[in-house]
């Protein structure tokens, strides 16, 4: 016997309190109407942790404390205990016994006791439902409750079959199982969304992030691209140079010569009889001379000039091609922060502000603070080139006028020349002898300006090189700024063409125009460079905290979307067990109902059926004029589960549906059907309040049998006026109510009891 013990104290009735011993398999509580027999059965309703007030015949919490009567004043609290037995560690505790104890105040707080300790209801409930004591009760029919199970809906019936099969863990764990997929699911969408927030900023940093990393492979490609033409300039200026050098020191020399002579011959010229013409030779040598040097300076000048101004445009260029690429330009993100933080500092006074004015004017504030950041932030990118272009206009006419003036020289020298062609002609023509002298100057000045041109040639010649070694110089610095002082290490650097090292006799022997394309790549590169910015540290960095954290958060979501999986096959797993033993709980229970019924009414058949709920639909008809129309049909809900239907068939009767039964027959097919429910799975205890009332002396002693029979399997106690019923237990309890208003027990003997009886 598991039910042992219970104790009410100030619980509805009992102001005082009352206890009760089940030591027999079936133990009755007779007494008047009104005694207080039902608040017994709900004590224990009450104690096992029923959660409905209106199930124990309350509106509230406080309904269930004694509420007082003309004699006796009303009770603070209630208090229920119940002592199991647990030598059968049915309980999956280690005690022998088990005192469940609930106590409710008059505030409707409630207080839960197992074996003194205080516990949750939860914990009640769990321990309870380990020896399928569920929370609907179906081992304890009230009064006038029996008949519910008819009245009950097809789903209703099924829960509390299922709670009569014990199938309400199943039910418990996936009502658990569902809570925490839904919860899973919601997490999994938090997560997303967290995702998704953060995304655009990761795109953002990605990108930055890839500019980088194309800057540094663009950084290296540079180094590289850098050390060949620096070499390749160097060596070609080097040598070029040399070489033009060295072919310029004979000419030169022969130029001091024919200087000499030269002078000497106009000596000899002057000390013989001077006439005219040799007075106009040398006049015209010297002029020719002069003029000739003069546009030598001029010549070197425009080419200095000349190079000034290819630099300068190359520089203008540069830049303008720089500010095209203005929206492409980096903002530094610390730049970006202030402003947000700004922006934000003047939108958290606004928002503690209730007044509109100070709103509007912190909205305006907001606007001008970014308006502000935008053009600081072009400002940073647009690359002014006023001043170079300034000193390209100033460059471009001193060169313009340093050409005129060679123009001008030019002439000078064609006329003078023409001159000393002229004089030079009319004194060959005469006598050999008497120009001896003439003739000499004529081939000094004649060798003169053979040397002169080969030397101006060479000249042009190093002045194109002269330029190209400061350009060279300018390169090399810029080298250093963008690449890091590794550019001057150029000269170390191996050109590899297909797999062979260049020489410095093929590098120098190169066209010109080849180097010049490998200039303009350069400088390309250069600029490609310059638009994707230099290495940040800070942006690294954060980029791979986001990245982390991304990372972090699909590794999440990945979790998440495993337990989901596992959840949603533990769910599959127990609606399958679930309905598995449901049906096959169905099948037995359906027979004992048969069998219960046939005993009860002496024959007849009784039947439970699963049946699914019904569903309107609409269909396609026609009306009564062939019309084409929608019409309502009813048909099995095939997604929803099954419900539980019954069907009788009293003997010798024709009545087949439960709403043509008489209350007395009512009565034994829900008795027939609760008894079937309890054999299956029988509870440790049933209460039985009142389920007898309605049967007349026959039906009382077939209902007496099935008591017994039932008493085989689980404790009973029963509240009843019949005697028969009386006649079948093992212990009688009388309850009394005096005027008082309080109810009291005490152990009766059969006859006491009989006495109450019907
Ligand atoms: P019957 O045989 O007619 O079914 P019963 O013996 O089952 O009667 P109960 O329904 O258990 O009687 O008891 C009802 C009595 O309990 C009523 O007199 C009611 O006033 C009393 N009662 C219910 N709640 C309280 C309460 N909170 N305080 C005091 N008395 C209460």
């Amino acid at each position: 016997m598991y039910l042992k013990h219970l104790t009410i104290g100030g619980f509805k009735s009992f102001a005082k309190k009352g206890e009760l011993e089940f030591s027999a398999p079936i133990t009755a509580i007779v007494g008047p109407n009104g005694s207080g027999k039902s608040n017994v059965a709900e004590s224990f309703r009450f104690v096992l942790g029923e959660q409905s007030v209106k199930g124990m015949r309350a509106k509230k919490g406080a309904d269930l404390i004694f509420n007082g009567s003309d004699s006796t004043s009303r009770g603070n609290k209630a208090s229920v205990s119940v002592v199991l037995d647990n030598t059968q560690r049915v309980f999956p505790v280690d005690f022998d016994e088990i005192v469940l104890e609930r106590t409710v105040h008059r505030d409707g707080q409630n207080e839960y006791l197992i074996n003194n300790s205080k516990v949750r209801l939860k914990d009640v409930q769990e321990l309870l439902s380990a020896a399928n004591i569920g929370p609907t009760g179906h081992h304890i029919i009230s009064q006038g409750e029996a008949d519910r199970i008819l009245s009950a809906s097809a789903k209703e019936r099924r829960e509390m079959i299922e709670d009569a099969l014990g199938l309400k863990v199943f039910q418990y764990k996936k009502i658990e199982a569902e809570k925490k997929l839904k919860k899973t699911s919601e997490n999994v969408e938090k997560v997303q969304s967290l995702r998704r927030e953060v995304a655009p900023h990761l795109r953002f940093l990605e990108r930055q992030v890839k500019k980088i990393e194309r800057s540094i492979a663009l950084r290296g490609e540079l180094t590289t691209v850098y050390s060949e033409y620096l070499k390749r300039e160097d060596t070609y200026i080097a040598h070029h140079s040399d070489r033009l050098k060295l072919e310029r020191t004979e000419p030169s020399q022969k130029l001091e010569d024919l200087k000499v002579q030269l002078t000497r011959a106009k000596e000899v010229l002057s000390e013989s009889e001077n006439d005219e013409k040799s007075g106009e030779l040398v006049s015209l040598e010297e002029q020719i001379s002069a003029v000739r040097a003069e546009r030598q300076t001029l010549l070197r000048k425009s080419g200095q000039l000349e190079g000034q101004v290819g630099f300068l445009e190359r520089r203008i260029r540069q830049a303008q091609e720089k500010s095209t690429s203005e929206s492409e330009a980096p903002i530094p993100i610390g730049e970006v922060k202030k402003v947000l933080s700004e922006i934000e500092r003047q939108v958290d006074k606004a928002v503690q502000s209730s007044d509109a004015s100070l709103l509007q004017r912190a909205l305006s504030d907001v606007v001008h603070t970014f308006k502000k950041f935008v053009q600081n932030a072009s400002g940073v990118v647009v690359i002014s080139t006023d001043t170079e272009e300034k000193e390209l206009k100033e460059i471009a006419k001193e060169l313009q006028e340093n050409e005129k003036d060679i123009v001008d020289l030019s002439v000078k020298e064609e006329k003078l020349s023409g001159q000393y062609e002229a004089l030079k002609t009319s004194i060959e023509a005469e006598s050999q002898e008497s120009r001896e002298a003439e003739r000499e100057v004529f081939r000094i000045v004649g060798e003169q300006r053979e040397c002169e041109n080969l030397i101006s040639r060479i000249d042009s010649e190093l002045s194109v090189l002269e330029r190209d070694r400061n350009e060279f110089k300018r390169e090399l610095q810029e080298a250093v700024t963008l690449i890091g002082s590794g550019a001057s290490q150029y000269f170390g650097f191996e050109i590899v063409t297909d797999g062979e090292v260049v020489s410095n006799e093929v590098i120098v022997a190169e066209e010109r125009s080849v180097q010049r394309e490998r200039r303009r790549e350069l400088e390309k590169m250069k600029i490609r460079l310059e638009e994707l910015g230099g290495a940040n540290e800070d942006i690294e960095k954060e980029y791979k905290e986001v990245k982390e954290r991304d990372e972090f958060l699909v590794h999440e979501i990945a979790d998440l979307e495993t337990s989901i999986e596992k959840l949603e096959a533990l769910i599959k797993e127990l609606t399958d067990q679930l309905n598995e033993q449901f049906v096959a709980g169905i099948d037995k229970i359906g027979a004992e109902f048969n069998r219960f019924f046939a005993l009860m009414f002496g024959g007849g058949e009784a039947k439970l059926m699963r049946v699914k709920p019904k569903i309107k639909r609409k269909k396609k008809g026609e009306d009564e004029f062939g019309e084409e129309i929608e019409i309502d049909e009813e048909v099995e809900d095939e997604e929803a589960q099954e419900g539980i239907e019954l069907s009788v068939k009293l003997p010798n009767k024709k009545v087949t549906g439960l709403d043509m039964l008489s209350g007395g027959e009512r009565a034994l097919t829900s008795i027939a059907l609760i008894f079937a429910m309890s054999q299956i799975n029988p509870p440790l205890f049933i209460i039985l309040d009142e389920t007898d009332a309605a049967l007349d002396e026959a039906n009382s002693r077939r209902y007496g049998d099935m008591i017994e029979a039932l008493a085989q399997k689980s404790q009973l106690i029963l509240i009843t006026h019949n005697r028969e019923t009386m006649s079948r237990a093992g212990i009688l309890y009388g309850v009394t109510m005096g005027g008082d208003g309080v109810s009291k027990l005490l152990s009766v003997k059969f006859d006491e009891a009989a006495a109450v009886a019907k």
